[in-house]
This record gives C-alpha cells, structure tokens and sequence, in this order.
C-alpha cells in the first residue's frame, strides 16, 4: 500500500511517519487509510520497545525554532505506554495496549533534565495513560522519583495518578520530587458504579491514597473529576457521590479539594460503546466523529431521568460562576468556553458548588420516596 493523501494512525507513530517521509510502504503500519474509495487498515502485529527512546534536544531546537514560546509551558515527557485496567469508557488499552512498556528512569530523568538547564522548564506532566499502572510499575517510578530528588531538580510535576495504588514510600517521594496539583478520577461515590465501570480499585484505598499525601505534606490542589449519571448509577449513587466529596474534604482539607463534574464520552473500541449498541442507545454504523449537535450531544452520556436533577444542579451553581468569571475576563457568559468553565471550578468552586445543590434536591426527594440500590 503507498501512502495515502490523509493516513489515520492508530497508537504510536514514530515508524510509521518516518516511513511516511520517506515514501516508504505502511502495510506493516497500524494506520487507516482511504485507498481508491474503500477503507484500508495496515496492521503492526506490536507495540515499539521504548528502552532506547532518547531525545535530542539540540536537535528539536534546530527543526522547531518557535520552541521558545513553550518554554514556560508544562513539558510533556513519556515514561511508559500501555494500561492494564479495563475501565469500560476508556480507549488507551486499544491505542496503546495492555501490556506496559517501560522507559529506563535514567531516560526519562535525562530528558527532563535536558528541558530544565536548556529552557528553564520547571513545570513537567508526565503523559503516560497512568503514571501508576501497578505494582510492577513501582520500582520505575520510585527511581524516576529518587532521581529527580537526587539531582536536585526543583520541578513541579503530574500526570495521571491512580490514588488508589499511592501508599505512604510513594506519597512521601511524590511531595519531595515536586508533585503539583492532582486530578483524581473518582467518576462516582458508589462502588456498585465504580464496579460496573471495571474500574478496578476500591474507594477505600482511594481514601487511604489521599490520606497518605495529606500526611506526606502534599500542598497541592486535589481535582476531584466525577462522572456523574454513569451507567448504573441512581439517586443514592448521586448522594454517595455528594458523600464521597465530604470525606475527601475532610481528610485533605476543603480548601485544597475541587470537585469536577463530567459526564462520560462515548469512545470507539471499547466496552461502554459495545453495552450501548446492545441497549439500543446506539445504532450500528453510527458516526463517532459526527458534527450534528444532537449526536454529539448522544455522545456524552446524561440520559434521563438522573440528567434533570443533575442539570437543575449545575444551572443552579454554575450560572452565578460563569457571570463572575464572565465580568471578571470583560465578555460575555455566551463568549465563555471549556477552559472557562475548568477556572471556574477551580476558582469559583462551582463543582462543590453543584455537589451541594444536588444534594439538597436528592434530600428532598428520599425523603419521600425508598432508597434505591445502587450501593
Ligand atoms: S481510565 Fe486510566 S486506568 Fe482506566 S483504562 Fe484508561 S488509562 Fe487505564
């Protein structure tokens, strides 16, 4: 197969795009392709080791001479590739498969370092699909850590952290190397819901992940994302959700906790599109990609009857956040966009905000009416 004039590549590209500059075929690629009107599909049959991936930066600087507006920036930087979890919404496991491949600390270390002296970058995410993929990966990110600490790098750093996996050596290194503000994925307070997700980590260990930082002396803010109206969740789903906040608060702090609400995406290729084909919530052949406001509205999932109370909520608290934050930037509420409505939960707190009023409409209601079962 030649290249094509527009080539989809599915994972890691590093090969693939060389061989595209080069003319070179990309049967051996995992891309997508358009090919005289029908859709082809190149297939890889593995994943690229990273042991020797280093960067030259020297060299980036010689082909990208706008690298100085980045310099400020936070500095993306890979340690690993590949999840083993299976949470159900979830496509990195498809993109970048299950087994997790591993880049030498010393690597990772260097090439941060690299970034430090010659741009003066202290602020770094490391992008990998979990900084935590399990116990296995321990022994990478307590040298990468001791690394940091060692060579005297006063950086600011995150990434992805199951919170669940953070035990008291791990908090303890996560402060002194320079841990930032976190986000936490909790996506609900109800372990059935959490369950149902294959999320795989308990809420308990959560808690304790939390506790360790605190202890460990971690300053940063802790962004609770929740994706609320999840499938399986129900009205004391929501309230174990509102409870779920509380107990964070409290171990940390409120002040240094942000709640965040989501609703979950639909994404190709994984387990949450295929329960939602078999619901009828989706037809076969639908397009992912569609740009009709309705299907994308389809796309992130709130249906009813949940999405009301939840809606009710959000209007309530984010309606007086987005005029402050709106009058605060000299624009309009119409003229504000996502990253408007992030400061705003960060800023304003209208995610505690939105918590709180829906606990107060979900109060009312049990009030009335039995708890049902989604503990
Ligand atoms: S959500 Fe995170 S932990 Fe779960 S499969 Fe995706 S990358 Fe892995």
């Amino acid at each position: 197969m030649s290249p094509a004039t527009t080539v989809g590549v599915l994972g890691e590209g590093e090969e693939a795009v060389r061989k595209m500059v080069e003319g070179k075929p990309l049967d051996d690629e995992r891309i997508v392709c358009e090919d005289r009107g029908a859709v082809r599909h190149g297939d890889k049959g593995g994943y690229l080791p990273l042991e020797s991936f280093e960067l030259d930066l020297p060299y980036l600087e010689s082909i990208f001479p706008q690298h100085p507006a980045y310099h400020g920036e936070f500095i993306g930087i890979q340690t690993k590739r590949g999840c083993p979890y299976d949470c159900q919404f979830c496509e990195y496991p498809y993109i970048e498969g299950k087994k997790v491949r591993y880049r030498p600390a010393t690597a990772v270390v260097n090439e941060l370092e690299q970034f430090y002296r010659r741009w003066g970058a202290r602020r770094f995410w490391f992008t990998d699909a979990q900084f935590f993929t399990g116990k296995e990966s321990f022994p990478q990110c307590i040298d990468l850590m001791e690394q940091i600490i060692d060579r005297r790098l006063e950086i600011e750093w995150s990434g992805y952290i199951r919170t669940s996996l953070i035990n008291p050596q791990l908090a303890g290194l996560m402060v002194r190397s320079g841990l930032g503000d976190l986000e936490v994925s909790i996506t609900s307070g109800s372990q059935a819901v959490i369950n149902s997700l294959h999320m795989g980590f308990s809420l308990e260990k959560l808690y304790d992940g939390c506790r360790y930082l605190k202890e460990a002396g971690f300053q940063g803010k802790l962004i609770l994302n929740y994706s609320l109206n999840s499938p399986g969740d129900s009205e004391a789903g929501l309230m174990d959700s509102v409870e779920s906040y509380k107990k964070i608060a409290a171990i940390m702090g409120e002040a240094q906790v942000f709640p965040m609400l989501f609703f979950l995406g639909v994404q190709p290729h994984t387990g949450f599109e295929q329960r939602l084909l078999d619901e009828g919530y989706l037809f076969q052949g639908y397009n992912p990609l569609s740009m009709n406001p309705l299907a994308i509205r389809k796309m992130l999932y709130n249906p009813k009857p949940l999405s009301s109370m939840i809606a009710k909520a959000c209007i309530a608290a984010w309606d007086k956040a987005a005029w402050v934050a709106a009058a605060g930037r000299g624009t309009s509420v119409a003229q504000l966009y996502a990253d408007e409505s992030m400061f705003a939960g960060v800023v304003e707190q209208s995610g505690k905000a939105a918590l709180i009023n829906l606990e107060g409409i979900l109060k009312e209601r049990l009030q009335d009416e039995p708890v049902s079962p989604a503990r």
